[in-house]
């Protein structure tokens, strides 16, 4: 039996590869470029639930595909649930991972309350049907930067009931617990 084509709204490869190895052989997964799809849909949305949203029903809208997107932030409870949307680009528009954990290490100098969450909010449009997926975890921010491994603020976000940074996890462990995966595995459960 030909597998069902879905498209993920991604023009990121290796999240392409990441999704092609878990949703495995009974979807064909095709990204943005695969559908000839080379613009920067913009992200306008006011919660990663509308971005995620937005780029779906781009997809859906201009190739009449069923298409999933997937759109994640971090939010900081001492500073009223920022970056959130802005979470890529917090120090600015053309900021790295450095600037962006410097600035928030900075706002959060002697702030007491460092709870804060990760989220990952998948949306899916197949046939008439839209649905969303949200996989969170729960955290704090580190009083500083520990570890060297990951990327965006692994360094600084420590997961509830681990006295360690996502960075310093290895890469196998934080894929099994965070956010993301969490938002997949409903996605796939629903699928
Ligand atoms: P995106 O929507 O998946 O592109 O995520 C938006 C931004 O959130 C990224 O640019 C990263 O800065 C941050 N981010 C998302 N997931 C993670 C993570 O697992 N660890 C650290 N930062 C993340």
């Amino acid at each position: 039996m030909t597998p069902d084509t879905l498209v993920f709204a991604s023009a990121n490869p290796n999240k392409l590869r990441e999704m092609r190895e878990i949703i495995g052989d009974r979807y064909r997964i095709l990204g943005l470029a695969d559908i000839g799809c080379h613009i920067d849909i913009p992200e306008t949305g006011a919660t990663c639930r509308e971005n995620a949203l937005i780029k779906a029903r781009f997809v859906k809208e201009h190739y009449g595909l069923d298409c999933f997107a997937d759109d994640s932030g971090l939010e900081i409870a001492a500073l009223g649930g920022q970056p959130g949307v802005r979470t890529a680009r917090f120090a600015g528009p053309e900021c790295s991972d450095d600037d962006n954990m410097a600035l928030t290490l900075r706002l959060m100098k002697d702030v007491t309350d460092r709870s804060a969450r990760f989220i990952t909010v998948i949306a899916l449009i197949r046939g008439e049907e839209e649905m969303t997926f949200e996989g969170e975890m729960r955290g704090t921010i580190a009083t500083e930067r520990r570890g060297t491994g990951g990327f965006g603020y692994d360094q600084i976000f420590l997961p509830e009931g681990y006295d360690l940074t996502y960075a310093q996890i290895s890469e196998e462990e934080k894929n099994a617990i965070s956010h993301r995966h969490r938002a997949v595995a409903q996605l796939l459960a629903y699928l």
